[in-house]
């Protein structure tokens, strides 16, 4: 068999991976291509341009309804990944400050931008739920107040491989009572929970398009107006100034439409129903699972998840063969399922943590989905006790 067609084969029927990306909704597709269809730049005062000005604000009107933020406060930017690495790169030159605190559970995106601004870095701990340790919070401000230097302090809303939902509202508390800025990293949370951005206490907030069924290459950072000098490409003065280059209006179109339309799917997909069903299934088949981040307040939308002893490389491939795509954790670029950084910021050794498998439903998914990852994984879990019983035997 030719190897395209083995890779054919593969597509997948069975899409559990939301939280790497959502599917593409229909609605966003078709203000894509509608947006396409145009010509110009938006940055033209002639009749093309104004059109191409007319989506972008009608995108950046619903991206900052759902953000609970102004229209003034949403900055287009290439990805989250960017919106991320300006609001620490850049703000820690346009802040002045003295070091950064990200959590040990933060995205990659957040942690190497952490690494790059040069500064130092404190890296404080998640407990075993997965919750970030605010009192490290406190005492790593306490330090920089001695010192009488300020911090920028970048912690994640919900966390993408666990689910587990952080105590912002603690951390708010405590850094907007302070001289030190609050970074957030929002990506998972966007059109689940409510930001407010407006009436919170961060000083920044980073989103993407792709994990709310928008494209992929195009996230925004909101931003409050006496951080409006946080840079990262000045450019040619795009976004008020505050992201260069020439705006992606077909990517800002479809972001728009799936910030209008992606909490009403997703609150009819229902899924914590979803997720609850595969977990109680699995339970069931395997009742030493373990499921990380349980004793936590966790978004409804995804369950991470071990067997002991069956390794998730294998289960992975297993059910990959029979259509179904779920993931070790976070989507990494080599293609290879790595050890999660997020798991042993948890204390979980290292043998559970290669067994750790993450569930994530989303707008379209449906209980004959998570019906057809329970029969597959079944299989999966058949065949490694089978193999384990002949080694024993
Ligand atoms: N932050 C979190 C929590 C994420 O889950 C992701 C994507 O996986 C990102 C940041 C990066 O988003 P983007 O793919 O838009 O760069």
């Amino acid at each position: 068999m030719e190897r395209a067609d083995r890779c054919l084969m593969a597509t997948s029927p069975t899409y559990l991976d939301h939280n790497a990306s959502a599917p593409l909704l229909p609605e966003a597709r078709d203000a894509i291509v509608a947006t396409l269809a145009l010509t110009g730049n938006p940055s033209s005062v002639h009749g093309h341009g104004r059109a191409l000005r007319a989506v972008i604000d009608k995108a950046r009107t619903s991206v900052a309804k759902l953000a609970g933020a102004t229209r003034e406060q949403v900055v287009f930017t290439g990805s989250a990944t960017e919106a991320i690495t300006q609001a620490i790169v850049g703000g820690a030159k346009a802040l002045g400050v003295g070091g950064i605190v990200v959590s040990a559970g933060d995205h990659t995106a957040a942690l190497k931008a952490a690494e790059a601004t040069g500064l130092p870095v404190t890296t404080v701990g998640l407990d075993r739920d997965g919750q970030i340790e605010v009192d490290e919070i406190a005492a790593a401000m306490q330090r920089a107040d001695i010192l009488g230097h300020r911090l920028l302090v970048a912690v994640h809303l919900v966390n993408n491989e666990t689910g587990v939902i952080q105590p912002v509202d603690r951390i708010e508390v405590l850094v907007g009572a302070s001289p030190h800025y609050l970074f957030v990293d929002a990506v998972q949370a966007f059109g689940k929970l409510d930001l407010e951005f407006q009436s919170r206490a961060p000083d920044m907030m980073a989103v993407s398009a792709h994990k709310i069924g928008g494209p992929a290459g195009i996230g925004a950072l909101l931003v409050k107006g006496h951080a409006d000098e946080v840079r990262l490409i000045p450019g040619g003065g795009q976004e008020t100034g505050r992201r260069g280059g020439t705006e992606a209006a077909a990517l800002i179109a479809g972001f728009g439409t799936a910030a209008e339309i992606f909490p009403e799917r997703l609150h009819a997909a229902g899924v914590d129903a979803l997720i609850g069903m595969a977990e109680t299934g699995l339970r069931r088949m395997a009742p030493d699972m373990v499921i990380f981040g349980e004793h936590a307040p966790r978004i409804g939308n995804v369950g991470n998840f071990a067997v002991p002893g069956l390794k998730n490389a294998v289960a992975m491939m297993g059910l990959d063969l029979k259509g179904i795509s779920i993931s070790s954790g976070s989507a990494c670029s080599s293609g290879k399922v790595g050890p999660s950084h997020v798991l042993k910021a948890m204390g979980v050794p290292a043998e559970l943590g290669d067994c750790a498998l993450r569930l994530s439903v989303g707008w379209n998914s449906t209980e004959a989905d998570i019906a057809a990852f329970l029969d597959g994984f079944g299989e999966v879990l058949q065949r490694h006790r089978e193999r384990r019983n002949n080694r024993a035997a």
